[in-house]
């Protein structure tokens, strides 16, 4: 039998005795587990975030000021949103006028990081 079951059954037994003292202490019981079923919902919830956090910061690779998952080179994940709120944010890729190397620029936060990648396209204007 079930926790929850045997708690029916109490309350069954409780009720059938009219005894509000007996009733009284078995809603109690049943409000307690209510409690504490939300809060291993809860924790199962966190333990299963934390689960997937370690599993991805094992498959990212640090290299040209951004983060890479394993398997897709060209497509830089922003450090800063990472590191600090536990997103995975696509950076663009931009060209800077008078650069040789793409700047990475992140659509969430903004920061800017030279990505030390050649582009091999010529960025000077000419007058
Ligand atoms: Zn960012």
């Amino acid at each position: 039998m079930g926790l929850n079951e045997s708690i029916d059954k109490m309350m069954g037994l409780a009720t059938g005795s009219r005894d509000p003292q007996a009733l009284n202490a078995v809603m109690e019981v049943q409000r307690q587990l209510i409690q504490i079923q939300s809060e291993n919902k809860t924790l199962r919830e966190r333990i299963e975030e934390l689960e997937n956090e370690k599993i991805l910061s094992n498959e990212l690779e640090y290299k040209n000021n951004a983060y890479y998952r394993k398997g897709e080179e060209n497509k830089p994940y922003c450090k800063r949103c990472y590191d600090v709120d536990k997103k995975l944010v696509t950076l663009d890729w931009t060209i800077d006028l008078y650069s040789s190397t793409y700047t990475f620029r992140c659509p969430e936060c903004e920061n800017t990081y030279g990505s030390g990648i050649e582009h091999h396209q010529d960025t000077h204007i000419e007058f």
